[in-house]
């Protein structure tokens, strides 16, 4: 018996947060038994590596070794909580996963993006979302949702963030069955109400692959 993992992803501000408490309570709602996670983090080792990764902003890090960062922290993410939680049916949603890696440090960041790919698939033993749900709209909006945030705001730039954005676009065009965009740039429930259709899917395909 294996679970259902689903990851949110997009730049800071689009809603994934916001979304994906809702979704966890539709999923929760619906008979799954969920287990919620954050990457980077999730972890005794994860959440000290992403204190490093999002916090210590006067210790030099370069793109290569951030990403390795985030990698060690997946590795440990995938083989404490999601694998034991996959393996014994349960539903994981993880904020954030190995294709934001691919966004900021491939895409945006200039590290080979196929390299980011095959180091996730060393980090990760293999275990990706069944659906990555990337919430999109204009960096521009997306930074505004979080004025007073400071700690939220990104300090790479417009320039960055419009990179990681086409970054996460380009991805979902060479998956488009394993990775959805939604237009974030819209009231909640509609966003949300998206998300459950494409979610659904996905669900319904599982529960006949097992009748
Ligand atoms: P993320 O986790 O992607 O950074 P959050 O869910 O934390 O985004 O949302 C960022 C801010 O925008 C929060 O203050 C949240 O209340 C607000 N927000 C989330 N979704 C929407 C929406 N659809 N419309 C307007 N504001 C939103």
């Amino acid at each position: 018996m294996t679970g259902l993992f689903f990851s949110f992803d997009g730049i800071d501000g689009v809603g994934k947060s916001t979304q994906m408490e809702l979704f966890c309570d539709w999923l929760r709602d619906n008979g799954h038994e969920v287990v919620q996670c954050r990457d980077p983090g999730g972890t005794q080792l994860g959440e000290a590596l992403r204190e490093i990764i999002l916090h210590q902003h006067d210790m030099p890090v370069c793109t290569a070794a951030e990403m390795l960062l985030y990698m060690a922290s997946r590795a440990q993410l995938v083989a404490e909580v999601i694998g034991p939680a996959l393996a014994a049916g349960k539903t994981i949603v993880s904020d954030r996963f190995l294709v934001s890696n691919v966004a900021y440090q491939g895409h945006a960041g200039g590290v080979d993006v196929d390299a980011v790919w095959a180091v996730g698939a060393v980090a990760t033993d293999g275990v990706h979302p069944d659906l990555t749900l990337v919430l999109d709209m204009p960096v521009e909006r997306a930074a505004s949702r979080l004025i007073g945030d400071l700690d939220r705001i990104e300090s790479r730039g417009v320039d960055f963030l419009n990179r990681v954005r086409e970054g996460f676009l380009l991805e979902a065009k060479r998956a488009p069955d394993r990775i959805a965009v939604l237009d974030a740039a819209r009231d909640i429930e509609s966003i949300q109400a998206d998300i459950r259709v494409v979610a659904e899917r996905v669900i319904d395909a599982r529960g006949e692959a097992r009748a």
